[in-house]
């Protein structure tokens, strides 16, 4: 009886359990948010010099902040998790297990990740699945006995979220700076802006 009252209460999104399950598992399978960050700093360095990594680390938290990130990086965790335990069926389990070249969800589930602040992001996303610096080495070193295959993904997918953020950002700034026409793309961020910006130039 008292399962079956349970089974009755509607269901509701607690969206701060989504958040600290997304910082929890990323912590719990070795990738620090300072690691993504340095992803992003090799990203965009080039582009703007002064960039910093206190920068680069609120850009990855605020690309993590956003639901269906969080969810597509719960979603590849539990089925990495679920293949180091030899959970799935097969032939997925094996598909899975050694990183099949063609089995692809697991770029097609970070693009979700990618779009989140537009398409430029796909560049940055391709770029470090290439060269796999820092973090992303580490990831793909098939010798530890973890499988990570759906979380390379996601970690080159936040990070390149996270440098096209900046892109926008900077852009954004600029115009502000110079006083040219500026049309915010994001209404609140750019309130919140508006409301710091004092009309000194950096
Ligand atoms: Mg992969």
């Amino acid at each position: 009886m008292a399962d079956e009252k349970i089974a009755k209460i509607p269901y509701s999104l607690n969206s701060k359990a989504v958040a600290d399950a997304t910082k929890f598992w990323l912590n719990k399978r070795g990738v620090t948010l300072e690691e993504i960050a340095e992803l992003v700093m090799f990203l965009q360095q080039k582009y703007y010099p002064n960039l910093t990594m206190d920068e680069c680390i609120h850009n990855v938290e605020m690309v993590l902040s956003k639901r269906e990130v969080q969810n597509a990086v719960l979603t590849g965790i539990q089925l990495d998790v679920m293949a180091e335990e030899g959970k799935l069926f097969s032939p997925l389990q094996d598909m899975i297990e050694n990183d099949e070249g063609l089995y692809g969800v697991d770029e097609i589930l970070a693009f979700s990740i990618v779009n989140v602040y537009g398409s430029i992001g796909f560049t940055n996303y391709g770029y470090v699945d290439k060269l796999k610096p820092g973090v992303l080495k580490r990831l793909n070193d098939k010798s530890t006995g973890q499988i990570h295959t759906y979380l390379d993904d996601i970690v080159g997918a936040v990070a390149a979220a996270a440098s096209s953020r900046i892109a926008h950002r900077k852009q954004a700034e600029r115009e502000i700076e110079l006083d040219l026409p500026h049309t915010p793309e994001d209404r609140e961020e750019a309130a919140r802006k508006l409301a710091e910006y004092d009309g000194t130039p950096e």
